[in-house]
């Protein structure tokens, strides 16, 4: 797996529009890497979810709810579960973050539309900031039976503003593409050592890493670990708007949410220290994240353990998090499995290798977690 410093190759290196374009117009410090990473992903010119069909079996990558319609199906009824826990409001925002091409909203509402009340009580709300992946969703939910609406961001034109409904929030695979800070501990040149930021830079026309000191005052100090090893890196995701949203949201109403991702649940290390996790995903291999800016997806994993103790800061509740196969497991993934491979007989070894694929030991099963958060007066969320 080339995600490390280390495995650059520039020999591999692609002079994409955006390389370009950011060699051009670098700043003198360079860029911070998530300023790097916002830009290659969401662009409105050239950024990869504005460019391309990133997802499904032809694009670069392909998620859970592209496997298997049963990813989608048993999360539409976890949350028509929810919904009732929460007492069947007679209105709710259901509000999906990232939603690709609308696979698992099509998938789940299809599902959860067999609970009476459920689908009159939808208001759907999609957080998606690529207009292309918007035109996609519109496409896969033009028949979805409820009336489509569009935020760019969860935290300021958030759909929810001034609504005072109960919410379910779902997102697969969208904690880990928000931008990350990376921070590392090295001996510098006057041979003491000290923490140092990453940055990306340019040289010679071609985007490079540099680390640049990480200032006195700067906020993720008292946060870094006290020992750490040498070259130590640690992470810090720009989840907390996302989180503060969501928190903010549970003051005026009841809310429920679920986030699936891959990411590491017990903490980081014993050090404190994550690693550089940032990857590079092009074609369904991984390159180096200066390869090809613009051309591939960049993410890392997400540490649910911070999240978690973000969430709790917060004042609301934690379930989980489980595993990937603990969770679908426990919401009846193999019951389902048996359904639709009895009412497809010619396509059941497919439905069989999707559905093993989601709940593989060492796969997806359980390098992927599911993590809820509630508020804190209702009851524990379903297979959490
Ligand atoms: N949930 C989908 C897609 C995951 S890919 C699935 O499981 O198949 C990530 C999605 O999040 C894409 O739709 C992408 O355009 C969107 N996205 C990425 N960064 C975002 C951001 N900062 N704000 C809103 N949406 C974002």
């Amino acid at each position: 797996m080339a995600d490390t410093l280390s495995d650059y190759d520039p020999a591999e290196r692609r002079s994409t529009p955006l390389a370009i374009r950011l060699c051009e117009t670098m700043p003198p410090e360079g860029l911070p890497l998530a300023d790097y990473m916002r830009v290659c992903l969401l662009d409105p010119e050239h950024g990869y979810y504005n460019r391309r069909s990133v997802l499904g079996r032809d694009g670069d990558f392909i998620t859970a709810p592209e496997i298997s319609q049963a990813f989608g199906e048993l999360i539409g009824l976890w949350a028509a579960v929810t919904w009732r826990q929460m007492g069947a409001p007679s209105a709710f925002d259901l509000i999906e973050l990232g939603p690709g091409r609308g696979t698992l909203m099509a998938d789940a509402l299809r599902a959860a539309h067999r609970v009476p009340g459920f689908t009159s009580a939808v208001n759907l709300h999609l957080v998606e900031a690529s207009p292309r992946m918007r035109e996609l969703q519109r496409e896969t939910l033009a028949d979805c039976g409820v009336a489509l609406a569009w935020a760019d961001t969860i935290c300021d034109d958030a759909p929810h503003a001034g609504s005072a409904r109960p919410a379910i929030i779902l997102a697969n695979e969208f904690l880990d593409c928000l931008p990350i800070d990376q921070v590392r501990w090295k001996r510098g040149t006057d041979g003491a050592f000290d923490w140092s930021v990453r940055h990306v830079s340019v040289d010679k026309a071609e985007l490079i890493d540099i680390w640049v000191p990480l200032l006195d005052g700067d906020p993720h100090r008292p946060l870094l670990p006290s020992n750490p090893p040498e070259c130590a890196i640690v992470e810090f995701a720009h989840t907390a708007p996302v989180i503060a949203a969501v928190a903010a949201r549970a003051t005026v109403a009841p809310l429920a949410a679920l986030f699936i991702d891959y990411g590491y649940g017990a903490g980081s290390s014993a050090t404190g220290a994550s690693g550089d996790t940032l990857q590079a995903v092009r074609a369904h291999a991984y390159e180096h994240p200066l390869t090809a800016p613009g051309l591939a997806d960049l993410s890392a994993h997400v540490d649910f353990a911070a999240l978690a103790r973000d969430v709790a800061r917060h004042g609301l509740a934690v379930d989980g998090p489980a595993t990937q196969a603990e969770f679908l497991g426990r919401l009846g993934i193999v019951e389902r499995a048996a359904k639709l491979m009895a009412s497809n007989p010619g396509k059941a070894a497919a439905i069989e290798a999707g559905i093993a694929r989601l709940i593989a030991p060492g796969g997806m099963g359980t390098r992927f977690k599911a993590l809820g958060i509630r508020s804190p007066d209702l009851t524990r969320l379903p297979g959490l």
